[in-house]
């Protein structure tokens, strides 16, 4: 997971708001309920967390440390 802490526009604080919308999107909660239950109502935050997408696996491929 690579979030960042707080919204860039709004400075909403966000690193508390993945590991619970992954659990309401696996609940199947809408992406809509989703943010509404989480609280999310500005665009800018909606965005960010919406359009995140999870590179860490794929990042760690290419860790020199671990060959
Ligand atoms: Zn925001």
């Amino acid at each position: 997971m690579i979030l960042f802490v707080c919204c860039f526009t709004c400075c909403q604080v966000m690193s508390n708001k993945w590991a619970p919308s992954l659990e309401l999107l696996k609940a199947k909660y809408t992406e809509g309920d989703t943010l509404d239950t989480l609280g999310l109502k500005h665009y800018c935050c909606l965005l960010m967390l919406l359009l995140l997408v999870d590179l860490i696996k794929k990042l760690l491929n290419y860790a020199p440390l671990e060959k």
